[in-house]
């Protein structure tokens, strides 16, 4: 038995603000499509999760969901019903006995529920979650009240809906062919071809994010969810320090900062970014930065740090574990560090996955004391602390 998933993705979101769709924007340090994704690619009951995308969006959603192991998106169309449909199209040759279809603005969605309706399509051909409403209807066409509607019988519909594949597949090309348009979800499109539809216990927080507060308030929930089922705290720590040599600029915490002199080292010598990589590895007992990248090959001349960031950030997240916080003091005589320190922030953040609150960067001189203070190199020290399950 093949259950597949179609991950719904194609709207522009730009009812949440901000300078991305809401799928993509950050909760609890990751796009909300990444949580989302890895829901479903995470459940035993799931064989293949398919996201649809908007068109343009080919390289947002890559570095959204990178390291994730996901097929190809596919492009959706101009409505929620086309995207659904290409999406339900796109896994056809793994001939799924069951297919959901998720909106990728529901990153809250508990594998219990998941589970739910994979299991009730044992019994009917499709399976809509929903939560029973609270508040009394009225209707009112023009602002005005014209009658209050019985609730006894109303369901607000949430996703993942579940179909028998072959018929929602017809379902969806029938509607195609007939050109009905309109239908906002995809229990409609099974109605409006006849199908039996059983709606089954929703879960109350598997709301969809719409305005820039949901997303707000679901970064902070995400967070805190992260912190509760990580009770495993750890400190790392990571010194490293490089001398000065003939040059225009040191790299810092991956930004580039003008000075008289430059750092010398076999990579880009970004001392800041080399001790933060040696406190992650230090967290879960991974040796340190020359174990993974030895000075000795060559194909690490002056590469950029934060591939080894990166490569450390990789190995704390293989184990299930997330950075809580990073806290870097640079000790340099010059150049000066403060002015930097905003960039140097949002440069790491989306490495770590972390928000840039989470993240200090401090600088101190040596007041003219020893090596340091000779100005013969730099200097810097990071402290780490990670949440392991
Ligand atoms: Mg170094």
């Amino acid at each position: 038995m093949t259950v597949a998933a179609v991950i719904v993705a194609g709207g522009s979101g730009l009812r949440a603000g901000g300078e991305r769709p809401k799928q993509y924007q950050l909760i609890g340090g990751r796009p909300v499509i990444w949580w989302t994704c890895r829901a479903f690619l995470d459940h035993p009951a799931i064989d293949h999760v398919q996201p649809v995308i908007g068109e343009g969006h080919e390289a947002m959603f890559a570095e959204a969901v990178k390291g994730l192991a996901l097929p190809l998106p596919v492009i959706g169309g101009a409505t929620r019903q086309e995207s659904c449909r290409i999406g339900i199209e796109a896994v056809e040759r793994l001939k799924p006995e069951k297919v959901l279809v998720h909106d990728a603005a529901r990153p809250f969605v508990s594998d219990a529920l998941i589970a739910d309706v994979v299991a009730w399509l044992d019994r009917f051909p499709a399976v809509v979650p929903g939560m029973p409403v609270a508040e009394t209807l009225k209707f009112a066409p023009g602002g005005m009240v014209g009658r209050t509607i019985d609730r006894a019988s109303i369901w607000a519909a949430q996703t993942p809906q579940g179909f028998a594949y072959g018929p929602i597949l017809a379902a969806y090309r029938k509607a195609e062919h007939e050109r009905t348009e309109g239908l906002t979800d995809d229990a409609s499109v099974a109605e409006h071809a006849g199908i039996a539809i059983s709606i089954i216990p929703g879960q109350i927080d598997n709301r969809k994010l719409t305005t820039a507060e949901d997303v707000e308030i679901a970064d902070r929930e995400m967070m805190a969810r992260q912190l509760q089922t990580l009770p495993d705290i750890r400190v790392g720590q990571g010194i490293d320090i490089h001398p000065f040599e003939a040059g225009d600029a040191v790299t810092l915490c991956g930004i580039a900062i003008p000075h008289s002199q430059r750092l010398k080292g076999h990579s880009d010598a970004d001392v800041a970014m080399h001790a933060l990589t040696d406190a992650i590895l230090g967290t879960i007992g991974e040796g340190d930065i020359g174990t993974h990248f030895p000075p000795s090959e060559p194909q690490w001349k002056g590469a950029p740090s934060r591939i080894f960031l990166a490569r450390a950030v990789e190995l704390l997240e293989a184990k299930r574990g997330i950075i809580a916080n990073a806290d870097i003091t640079i000790l340099a005589e010059a150049p000066k560090i403060a002015p930097h320190v905003a960039a140097m922030k949002a440069f790491l953040a989306p490495l770590l996955h972390i928000d840039p609150s989470r993240i200090a960067i401090k600088a101190t001189t040596m007041e003219k004391l020893g090596a340091i203070g000779r100005r013969e190199g730099i200097m810097a020290h990071a402290t780490v602390t990670v949440r392991l399950p």
